[in-house]
């Protein structure tokens, strides 16, 4: 059986298992991915990465290619359902006083693509992992076809509903959020949404939610109530024109030039945050480690920072990994915690229904301009020190 002191396998190829491969790769490190998926998948979801999601993209490289094929966001705009504006914030202008790139949609299948053509050849393979086992001096990971892989790591990115999280940390559910979303990547246009423009309209309950591009938009609707009916062939453009029909502006036009079957259905479900990250030698990044609602969009930027931020530690582990990955966790899991908790937190507060409780939130949210751009700024200043060697033991975070 091989055994390596340095070797690092990583199990899932998604957004979090990619970058960290591939960071790891860049590090000099011996890295091996299994991603369970037979073939390259080609998501047809976009999504908006953020400012700390960009900066690791620019640290591996990617960050030109990235946005050459993607749509920049440059404002966010929370609306009601009225026409009212509640809060305009200039995210691109917050981002380059602190020398920070701004957020960008992209779509997942660029992502993935961009990430995974940087392996070299054979790091990838496609497996399935279906068991580990840990012990004085390493891991070992075993694959569907019988195979076992040795390695002083295990990197555990197979995603929110994670079995090797489950097997190692104890079983943890995630939670149904209370809405579903209805999203899709169209061609439409409308000028009251130029490109650039991220709009956020919040009726009673249900909320529609346009990134604007200029080639491509993303939009989304939220839809409060129960869980989908999974097989069930929903008329989806149906359903979002009931729901939607009081909404004016853009969003009638955004859901009439989309088509039915470009549109995607999901659940919207997230993990409480986590008490570790770490079990001696296994280790959990991305939506395993902090699953988050999309209210925040920042899922794959963080699981983005995850793979820059764990491949500076084992660069810098110097022979102690179990140190090097509880080092990696302080510098990620509180933050990620925040995030998770905001997320939820927003969500509960934009689903609320009663007409009474919806003015209240508007007023609240008009009053609260200031303080949504004081939180932009302290997470843009800790993202500044994503630019460096973030695992250095005296990289703090700023602001
Ligand atoms: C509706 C919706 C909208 C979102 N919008 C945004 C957004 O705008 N911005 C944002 O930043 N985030 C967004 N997110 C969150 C984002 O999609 C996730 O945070 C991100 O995909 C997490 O990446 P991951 O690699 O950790 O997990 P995943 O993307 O789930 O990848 C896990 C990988 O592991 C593989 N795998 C699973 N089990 C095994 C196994 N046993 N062996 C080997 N491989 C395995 C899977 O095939 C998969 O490829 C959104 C999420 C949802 C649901």
């Amino acid at each position: 059986m091989p055994h390596s002191a340095d070797r690092v396998v990583v199990i899932g190829g998604g957004v979090a298992g990619a970058s960290t491969a591939l960071a790891l790769q860049r590090s000099g490190i011996d890295v091996a991915v299994f991603e369970r998926s037979p073939e390259p998948r080609d998501p047809a979801d976009a999504l908006q990465i953020w400012v700390n999601g960009m900066l690791a993209l620019d640290r591996l490289g990617l960050g030109d290619e990235i946005r050459a094929r993607s749509e920049p966001m440059t404002t966010q705009e929370l609306r009601s359902w009225r026409g009212r504006i509640l809060q305009r914030v200039d995210v691109a202008g917050l981002a380059s006083e602190r020398g920070l790139p701004q957020p960008f949609i992209v779509r997942r299948s660029d992502l993935l693509t961009a990430l995974t053509n940087g392996l070299d050849d054979g790091v990838l393979t496609r497996a399935s992992c279906v068991g580990i086992e840990q012990d004085a001096d390493g891991v070992t990971v075993r694959l569907a076809d019988g195979r076992e892989e040795r390695a002083a790591v295990a990197v555990v990115a197979d995603g929110m509903t994670s079995e090797v999280r489950n097997a190692v940390f104890g079983r943890i559910e995630p939670r149904y959020a209370g809405y579903r979303y209805l999203s899709a990547v169209s061609e439409h246009q409308d000028a009251s949404v130029p490109p650039g423009a991220f709009q956020f309209i919040l009726g009673p309950g249900d909320r529609f939610g346009i990134h604007a591009g200029h080639r491509w938009s993303l939009w989304f609707a939220a839809l409060v109530g129960p869980p989908g009916d999974g097989e069930a062939r929903e008329p989806k453009k149906q359903t979002l024109k009931e729901r939607f029909r009081r909404f004016g502006g853009a969003v009638e036009g955004f859901i009439d030039g989309t088509d039915e079957t470009a549109i995607e259905a999901t659940d919207v479900e997230d993990l409480d945050p986590l008490e570790r990250w770490v079990s001696g030698r296994v280790v959990l990044i991305g939506d395993a480690a902090h699953a988050s609602t999309p209210n925040l969009g920042r899922g794959a930027g963080d699981a983005l920072e995850d793979g820059i931020v764990l491949a500076d530690c084992l660069a810098d582990a110097a022979g102690d990994v179990t140190n090097a990955l509880d080092r990696f966790e302080q510098r990620r899991r509180e933050n990620a915690s925040d995030v998770q908790k905001r997320a939820r937190r927003i969500g509960k507060l934009n689903s609320w229904k009663n007409p009474l409780a919806v003015a209240v939130r508007e007023r609240i949210m008009r009053l609260a301009s200031g303080a949504t751009v004081k939180e932009i700024k302290t997470d843009f200043a800790r993202f500044a020190a994503i630019a460096d060697d973030s695992c250095a033991p005296d990289a703090r975070v700023a602001g």
